[in-house]
Order: structure tokens, then sequence, then C-alpha cells
């Protein structure tokens, strides 16, 4: 699977494929799952994965955080409702009700002027259709959403009882699902159940509930309810370090692969890269590696990450450029164009999103987030 780039993304689909039947394990028979391909799918590609995906009758449909987002799958001609998840401007209204792209709503500002654009589409108004919206419940995150207040309920009430308006689903987010201790989670799921309830006390039924993040899935059942939030976990990642691996088994889709492309052996005494951070204290073999910061490899792994080459783990020396960086390849017998892998397997060895997360600084859901447009993505099987 070598193909010559300075920098490939691999990415395995049936990798996606295993981690999807980890979700469905997780799920009582009748959840839908809504598959959260935000930030191009955490930097994976959400068309491909969207086509992939499209065809299986427990995808609800897909979750994104802006309507760029949800144009780019109309555009490539993905059919099942989008969610998106955070606010949305008005201006983007229109489109989205021609386009079957839910808005989240939380005001009932926002609830009337999305149904004032809607009603514009139908021939005939109102009358003719309801536009399905998703209200968002504040219970924890204090991010968006109504909160479960008897004020918030209001609220939720009057968006409901709004001309051409269907709620479709209500939901909340957990700001605690990946921790061991899931109080904190508990107590969401149970004050959002009541705030569901107390929807229904008022007439206001048929919606679908939907709370559980990809921590909630793996490890707290009974907020499955009616639909989930698949994100972090379809792309092989657990959620925290809190997570219990034994529990699950994920499999890991993201490789990252570059090849040498210079060698070089350098007399003890000689700095390596931009500062000089690292200076040889005897004759070594150093590798250049066409990966940089401008790829999303981070600047911090400088003088502390470890690449993969012929099966052996070769560290970093001195500062990661924008483009390029050098290893230390002293004995391996390295060969220019030999393969670097800076995620995923190589021989027996392996450096895994948790390792480059750690070792980076950075979330692992930002580490693959922030892989960019410049490095190709091939997909596998
Ligand atoms: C991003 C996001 C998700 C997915 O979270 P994961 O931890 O990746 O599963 C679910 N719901 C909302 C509201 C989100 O913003």
């Amino acid at each position: 699977m070598s193909v010559h780039n300075r920098i490939t993304a691999y990415i395995h689909m049936g990798a996606i494929a295993q981690n999807l039947r980890v979700i469905k394990e997780n799920l009582r028979v009748g959840t839908k799952i809504m598959a959260v391909i935000k930030t191009d799918g955490y930097g994976h590609g959400a068309v491909p994965i969207a086509r992939m995906l499209e065809p299986d009758e427990d995808i609800w449909g897909y979750a994104v955080a802006a309507v760029s987002e949800a144009r780019e799958l109309r555009n490539a001609g993905l059919k099942k409702p989008i969610l998106v998840l955070g606010y949305t401007f008005a201006e983007d209204y229109s489109w989205m009700a021609r386009h079957g792209v839910r808005p989240t709503v939380f005001t009932s500002q926002m609830a009337r002027e999305f149904a004032c654009e809607a009603s514009a589409q139908i021939p005939g108004g109102f009358t003719s259709g309801k536009t399905p919206v998703h209200l968002a419940v504040d219970t924890g995150m204090s991010r968006i959403g109504v909160p479960d207040t008897p004020e918030g309920l209001d609220e939720a009430l009057s968006i409901a009882q709004m001309d051409g308006l269907q709620i479709e689903g209500v939901f909340t987010h957990f700001a605690r699902a990946d921790e061991k201790e899931k109080s904190s989670a508990r107590s969401q799921m149970e004050r959002f159940a009541g705030f569901c309830d107390s929807l229904n006390e008022h007439g206001v039924t048929g919606f679908m509930r939907h709370c559980s993040n990809s921590a909630g899935i793996l490890e707290l059942p009974n907020a499955n309810m009616d639909m989930v939030r698949a994100g972090i976990i379809l792309y092989g990642i657990y959620p925290s370090d809190e997570m219990d691996r034994e529990r699950n088994h994920l499999y890991p889709v993201m490789e990252l692969k570059s090849h040498i492309v210079c060698l070089k052996r350098i007399p003890a005494g000689t700095p390596v890269s931009y500062g000089g951070t690292f200076v040889s204290e005897k004759e070594m073999e150093i590798a250049t590696i066409p990966t940089g910061y401008g790829d999303g490899y981070p600047r911090s792994l400088s003088n502390r990450g470890n690449v993969l080459i012929r099966g052996k783990r070769a560290r970093i020396l001195g500062r990661v450029c924008m483009d390029q960086f050098m290893a230390d390849v002293t004995g391996f017998h390295a060969e220019l164009l030999d393969e670097v892998t800076l995620l995923g397997k190589n021989g027996e060895e392996e450096i895994t999103v948790d390792e480059l997360g750690a070792v980076s600084g950075r979330f692992p859901y930002e580490f693959v987030c922030d892989i960019g447009k410049r490095v190709p993505r091939v997909y596998i099987d």
C-alpha cells in the first residue's frame, strides 16, 4: 500500500465497520445511530465515511457542526437526515429547510426565523408540512440549549407550538461521561429524562430523545434512549484514558505514513534543525522526513516524539519544522525512501493516537482533527 507522498493518511474502512459493530453491540434493538462526522469526519474524510454508512438501516443520519459540512454531504449526493449540532445563522435557514438539514434550536427567536424561512420554501406555506428541528437542552455543559428549568420548559413549549415546525428530536450533551465516575453523567441523564417527561405531559410527544456520546454508548447503557450520537469511537479512538479498554475493543482507523527523503552521517557536535536544540554527542546517522506542523504533525513532538522505521522506534531530533523533521536512524541500516510510520503499525511496533496525544500534549480528538488538508487520504477496502 505504499504510495510515495510526503505524508499519506491511510483510512481503514474495515476498521470503521468493526467499530460500528462494537457500537451496535452496546445498543438495544431499535436504538438509532447518528454518525458524528463533523470536522471532516474527525479528520478522516466525512464524505467517504458517510457513503459507507448510508445504506446501514441503523444509521438514522449524520451530525455536523457547520452548515458548510452539511452542504458538502448534500453535494456528494448523501440523502439521510443531517443535524447541525451547534448554532446556525438565519442566512442558511432557507437552504437547510430545502435540503433536510435540521437545525439545533434553543430559543423561540431561532425557531421562529427557521419556521418562517421553511414555510417560504413550501407552496401553500405552513399548511403543507412541518419542518423538523432538534431542541437542545442544557443539563450540565452550560454551552447551548434551553435550561432544564421551568423557564426553559416554557421556551421549549413555545417552540413546540410554532406552526410549521416539528420537534423531531430533543437532546442534551454529557460533560463527564468519559470519566470513570459516572455520577455526573447519570445525573445529567436523569435531568434530561425528566425534561422530556415534562414535554410529554404538556402534549409534546413523538420526538426522539438522544443524549449519549461515544463515552455514554460504551459505558452508560441506560442513556442510549431512542438514538445515540457516535463520534470518536467510530474512528477507533477512546474518548479518554479513563475508559475501560477491556470492556470494549476498538480498531484504529487512521495510519500516517511518510518516507525517508535524505540520509546523512553527522559527526559529534553537529546541531540539528532550527535553534540547534539537539546537538549530536557522537557520530550519528540521521534521516530527513518530509512532514511537519504544516501537515498537522505537532511541533511539540520536537525532541520528544518517535517514528517507526524498519520496525524500530526512531526518536525525533531537534525541532519539527513546518514541512520536515529529522530522526535518529543510527544503526538502522535505513535506506532512502524507506517507509516511516508516524501513526500506526510498522513490524511489531505501533504508535497510537493516545501516545501521540500524550507526548505532544494534545487531546487525541484534536490530534486527528488537526491533520491538515494537504495530507491526502487514501481509503483502504
Ligand atoms: C461532538 C459531539 C458529539 C460526539 O462526541 P464523541 O465524544 O466524539 O462521541 C456528540 N454530541 C454533540 C452535541 C457533539 O458536539
